[in-house]
């Protein structure tokens, strides 16, 4: 292949989302010489219902990054309200550790506040770029990527290659990274934006086997996700359209009967699912951040959290033992996301009772507030000071 760009860089990324671009971002702050490529356009929406956990406010907040957030005219989401049968709990979202509110960014907004801050701090982050292959030395280390800018091929190397590259992660199949826990079930999830000026916090809601969420968002939309699964979908459903209305017909009728005659903003976009996994995240030369190692069912609406948290372990590891000692990483991964996976996969089933998902709940807001309390001073080693931007 011609070499359009050769240079040596520390780390070359992947993916230039929330964990690329925010693995990006606080190695560039710590003086790394940092490449981050990305196939898509700069500023665009992807599959998400982009709620964010206090874990994820916590990091955009240590990082000089909320107001961004807030100045896009994100709304603060200021409690969340569950709906289990005929049972209505709010709980407020307390303020601690800085964080007043949580919010719930679309992802041209989000992402291109990381990508921007990556770039402020002095990162080379180049959309339009799709990474083809990996360089590796003759012990089969990797040592670069091989890829191209539209015609434009492109070479460069790096003592370590990430992929942040998403669910289809080219660089998880190039170096072969075998899954080490595989979830048993998944959702199929449809979503929509409906016109809400005053939403008043996360709602989420479960029926007989399935369930359904409002979070709002941008623009003076919210986003209404219905879910559930593979098998409870009926074939043929007319369309996601109407798969839409009666999961949420089922999870919220209440919701479902005062949306019924509402114009929806765009069509309904539909997830068909995917079982979680979590896979190797780090070898000689190469480690995978995000969904690229690290993927569980969205019904419990949290893997940008776990890309931020994880992109800061990441981060750390590198700034403070060296490209070598990636392995730590993975060690870290795991242990801060297993109980969150095992119990966003029984809730991924839908075999669930309405006492039965009271539990499951209950589990999951206890996984979250651990890993929020090891994101914060005193947890686990998990900071990386940071001047912020
Ligand atoms: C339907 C649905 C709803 C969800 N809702 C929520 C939610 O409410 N809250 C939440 O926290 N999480 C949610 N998630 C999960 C969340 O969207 C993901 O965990 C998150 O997007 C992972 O970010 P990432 O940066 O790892 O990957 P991605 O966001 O997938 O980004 C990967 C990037 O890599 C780029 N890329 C891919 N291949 C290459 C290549 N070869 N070369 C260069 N670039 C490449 C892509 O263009 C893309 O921009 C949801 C997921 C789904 C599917």
């Amino acid at each position: 292949m011609s070499t359009a760009n050769t240079q040596h860089y520390d780390v070359i990324i992947a993916g230039a989302r929330c964990a690329g671009a925010a693995t990006a971002l606080l190695l560039a702050r710590q003086g790394a010489r940092v490449l981050v490529l990305d196939k898509s356009r700069y500023g665009t929406d992807t599959l998400s219902t982009h709620a964010l956990m206090r874990g994820a406010v916590l990091q955009l907040h240590r990082w000089g990054l909320l107001p961004a957030v807030a100045g896009a005219e994100t709304p603060p989401v200021r409690s969340t309200t569950f709906h289990l049968a005929d049972a209505v709990t709010t709980i407020p979202v307390k303020p601690k550790h800085g964080v007043e509110a949580l919010y719930a960014p679309r992802r041209r907004v989000l992402d291109a506040i990381l990508a921007d801050a990556a770039r402020g701090a002095g990162a080379d982050v180049r959309f339009g770029a799709t990474v083809t292959g990996l360089r590796r030395d003759r012990a089969g280390r990797v040592t670069g990527i091989t890829g191209r800018a539209g015609a434009v091929p492109l070479e460069a190397r790096a003592d370590l290659v990430i992929g942040a590259d998403g669910r289809r992660s080219a660089v998880a199949r190039y170096v072969g990274a075998r899954a080490t826990h595989v979830a048993t079930a998944s959702s199929v999830l449809i979503y929509r934006y409906v016109r809400a000026e005053a939403a008043d916090g996360y709602h989420w809601y479960y029926g007989a086997g399935s369930a359904a969420g409002v979070i709002p968002t941008n623009d003076g939309l919210a986003c209404v996700f219905a879910a559930t699964s593979a098998e409870r979908l009926r074939e043929p459903d007319r369309g996601a359209d109407a798969a839409w209305r009666r999961i949420l017909g089922r999870a919220a009728p209440g919701l479902a009967e005062r949306l019924e005659h509402q114009g929806a903003a765009g069509p309904p976009r539909m997830f068909p699912g995917l079982t979680g996994y979590l896979r190797d995240a780090a070898g000689p030369g190469w480690a995978l951040v995000g969904d690229a190692g690290y993927f569980k069912d969205p019904i419990t609406a949290h893997g940008i959290t776990d890309a931020l948290r994880d992109a800061e372990i990441l981060a750390r590891v590198i700034v403070t033992e060296g490209p070598d000692a990636v392995g730590r990483y993975q060690a870290e991964r795991d242990e801060l996301s297993r109980r969150l996976f095992r119990v966003t996969g029984r809730i991924a089933t839908f075999d669930w009772t309405a006492d039965e998902i009271g539990g499951h709940l209950f589990e999951l807001g206890e996984a979250m507030a651990e890993e929020a309390a090891a994101m914060t001073a005193g947890g686990p080693g998990l900071r990386l000071e940071l001047a912020s931007a």
